[in-house]
């Protein structure tokens, strides 16, 4: 049982979508089906601007470069080494923000105070599904004149206040890795409302080239091939079921745990008018729990349930970068990366299982009171 599963449409869906391929030999290099997932998801989410690539985190990458970053960004450590990788590898310097102990997104309250004259950006991340404090760092951002950017990865499908979360800030980056909610195999998204950097993306993600005989960036290569893309559309019609059975087991999760001792929950925020439960996230007080995170991980794994410890190490604590850059206050980042523990949710994961390892929680739980 590990922590997610990969959603796949009908296979023969699949199948039918890729044929049109060998009719026209075209792979890859905005091909038509290309075309039409990026309309598609236009026209779902009422996106006015996607820039489809060919996985998360190049598109992360070619943001930061269409944007012009330069100097430092603010940003948080408690997120995937993805995040803080497409930074440095940009020759920006991170500069490490708190998170706050509702929902682990950065505290917008801290953000302010680590601008300097270098800063040209806030990168911030929408984690396990919940929204940052969207509307704070948009006018932070726009007090200060910094781009924000969103890693979005975890968020597709959610709304805020009614609205598609990818309507706040510059730019929001959507992953469609295997183990997201929505997947294209690997893939990624770009959403924006500047028309200005629709062609600039597209020549960045494709080496700089602008046409046949004239390169005008220093550009890679990003660019979303044709059965990533007919996956992205195939899958786009399980996202609600997806959704939908996510709910029923969190739920669970939530009615059962918050009555465990020692077992914190995410809070609720009111202004999620549409939550896509990406992944469930617990804490693990030792004092009050009776035994550390790693304790009940390894409980857990004993009986063949794959938690995760996202996200543990913090990136700012891994070996590759620790050394770097100046010593960040984070307390809180580092108190919940010590606790957290992420529970296997996903579309197909059957409620027993879901009862069951609650009940092993539990009884891991309730060992420790007849210690007592
Ligand atoms: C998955 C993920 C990424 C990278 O996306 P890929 O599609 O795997 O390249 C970046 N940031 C976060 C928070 C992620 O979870």
């Amino acid at each position: 049982m590990l922590v997610t599963q990969a959603t796949l449409p009908p296979f023969e869906k699949y199948v039918s979508k890729i044929k049109g391929i060998w009719d026209n030999y075209w792979l890859t290099n905005q091909g038509v089906l290309h075309q039409e997932f990026m309309q598609l998801l236009k026209a779902r989410f009422n996106w006015s601007e996607v820039t489809l690539c060919v996985n998360g985190h190049m598109a992360l990458d070619i943001a930061i470069k269409a944007l012009g970053l330069t100097g430092e960004v603010i940003t948080t450590p408690f997120t995937f080494v993805s995040t803080t990788n497409a930074l440095i590898l940009n020759n920006l310097t991170p500069v490490f923000c708190d998170i706050n102990p509702r929902d682990y997104t950065i505290d917008a309250d801290l953000v302010e105070s680590l601008i300097t004259e270098r800063t040209s950006a806030i990168m911030a991340v929408h984690v396990y599904g919940f929204p940052c404090e969207v509307e704070k760092l948009e006018k932070i951002a726009r007090k200060h004149n910094l781009k924000l950017i969103f890693d979005a990865a975890h968020v597709f499908g959610v709304e805020y206040k009614n609205r598609s979360i990818a309507d706040f800030g510059d730019i929001s980056m959507f992953s469609f890795h295997a183990t997201k909610i929505f997947n294209s195999i690997e893939g990624g998204a770009l959403v924006y409302k500047d028309k200005s950097l629709v062609n600039k993306l597209d020549v960045i993600k494709n080496f700089g080239i602008c046409d046949a005989e004239h390169v005008s960036d220093v550009g890679l290569n990003a660019k979303m091939n044709e059965f990533q893309a007919a996956m992205g559309i195939c899958n786009l019609d399980e996202l609600d079921d997806q959704i939908a059975s996510r709910g029923v087991l969190a739920e669970i999760y939530r009615k059962r745990l918050s009555a465990v001792p020692g077992i914190i929950l995410p809070e609720k925020n009111n202004n999620v008018t549409r939550e896509n439960n990406a992944y469930f996230p617990i804490l693990v007080k030792e004092d009050e729990f009776g035994m550390d995170r790693n304790k009940l991980f390894d409980i857990l794994a004993e009986q063949n349930i794959g938690a995760r410890k996202y996200f543990y190490p913090l990136t700012c604590d891994t070996a590759a970068i620790r050394d770097k850059y100046a010593a960040a206050q984070i307390p809180v980042a580092r108190w919940v990366s010590e606790r957290v523990l992420t529970l296997p949710i996903y579309g197909k994961l059957p409620v027993e299982v879901v009862e069951e390892i609650c009940d092993i929680i539990e009884r891991a739980s309730k060992l420790y009171a007849e210690k007592c």
